[in-house]
């Protein structure tokens, strides 16, 4: 693999398809992969890698408590933008059974609950890939707020091919490519995760702002690094 530092100054100033383009089929060719949630933007960067390469694997996180909704949309978009490798991840179902048996844990202990459903099913379907791309932007403020385009974490590259793009050029993406809206946009969500975790934003609040609502949270923790947070073991 090319260092880092190289990648970082041959392409750290591109953006959206013309980063993304050399990354995929030059740089980690069956090495990279786009991780979705199927949620409110997630049609605009897998609009953009099925340009480039429609076999760039994408891992999908079903954490067993997303809304129909997202499923369905899924389901849309693949068959739509001709998508031939979904990669579907779940909970390990043991965890499951010893950690959240009533399926409440989201209630007392979220950061636990987004551990297990989350974030070691990520690493786990992330094993063999140097790369992966993310749907993160500064305008989502807070820990994004400083978001650059390229970033290592635990041992890969972290590409956010719209770390700078306002929500007008997301939305004139959709129109520009006719792409279909997640169907909670219509209900006024402008963000959308696990149905107890989602709630509609608050008017002064941002594009965020209905996710753990109420809460100091604002990151399931996909996006720290292994150490970056301590954990409550506690439920
Ligand atoms: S977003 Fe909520 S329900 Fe989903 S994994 Fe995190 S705490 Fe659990």
């Amino acid at each position: 693999m090319i260092s880092y530092d190289l990648i970082s100054r041959r392409y750290g100033r591109l953006e959206g398809p013309e980063l993304l383009e050399p990354l995929i089929r030059e740089v980690f060719p069956g090495r990279i992969a786009l991780v979705s949630s199927f949620g409110t933007d997630s049609a605009v960067l897998l609009h953009m890698v099925s340009e480039i390469d429609r076999k760039t694997p994408v891992v999908f996180l079903d954490t067993g408590k997303l809304f129909g909704e997202t499923k369905r949309y899924r389901d849309d978009l693949v068959e739509r933008l001709r998508l031939e490798r979904l990669e579907t991840v779940t909970p390990l179902a043991a965890d499951e059974r010893t950690l959240d048996a009533q399926g409440d844990l989201w209630m007392s202990n979220p950061d636990m609950c987004c551990h297990f459903r989350k974030v070691e099913p990520l690493e786990r379907a992330l094993r063999g890939y140097q790369a992966w791309i993310t749907g993160r932007k500064r305008v989502h403020g807070g820990s994004r707020a400083a978001l650059q385009t390229l970033e290592t974490a635990d041992w890969r590259l972290k590409i956010n091919p719209l770390a700078g793009w306002s929500e007008e050029q997301i939305s004139e993406y959709f129109d520009a490519h006719d792409l279909p809206r997640h169907p909670l946009v219509a209900r006024g969500y402008t963000s959308v995760g696990c149905m107890p975790c989602t709630s509609l934003p608050s008017p002064d609040g941002g594009a965020r702002s209905g996710r753990w609502s109420g809460q100091d949270k604002t990151e399931c923790g996909i996006h720290w690094s292994v150490n970056g947070r301590p954990m409550k073991r506690s439920a």
